[in-house]
C-alpha cells in the first residue's frame, strides 16, 4: 500500500489497512477524541442557538400579547395615573392584560 500522511499528527505512515487513516492507534484514538469534543460542541452550539431562537420567539410573543398598540397602551396608563412601565409592570403582577385598564 502506498504511505499516507496521517491526520492526526501529519506523519507519513504505511497504512495497514485500506482505511487506516493516522499512523498510530495512539493517534487515531486521539484523533476519534479530538472528534468527539468537536461534534460534542458543535452540539452545545446548536443548542444554544435554538435555546436563543425559542426565547426571542417567546419573548416575541409576550409582545404581541395584546392587540394595542404603543399610543393605546400610554393613554391607558395615563388614565389610571400610572407611566407606561408602571402600568406594564402592574398588568405583569395581577395577570391581567392590557385591555382590563382600558
Ligand atoms: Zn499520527
Amino acid at each position: 500500500m502506498e504511505t499516507r500522511i496521517c491526520k492526526h499528527c501529519g506523519k507519513e505512515f504505511v497504512p495497514e489497512y485500506l482505511r487506516q487513516i493516522c499512523c498510530t492507534k495512539e493517534c487515531q484514538q486521539a484523533r476519534s477524541k479530538a472528534k468527539r469534543e468537536e461534534k460534542r460542541s458543535e452540539y452545545r452550539k446548536t443548542e444554544r442557538a435554538k435555546l436563543k431562537k425559542y426565547k426571542a420567539e417567546e419573548s416575541k410573543k409576550k409582545n404581541k400579547g395584546s392587540s394595542l398598540g404603543l399610543v393605546e397602551k400610554n393613554a391607558i396608563a395615563k388614565k389610571n395615573g400610572l407611566s407606561y412601565g408602571h402600568m406594564q409592570a402592574l398588568i405583569d403582577l395581577k395577570g391581567s392584560t392590557w385591555e382590563d385598564w382600558a
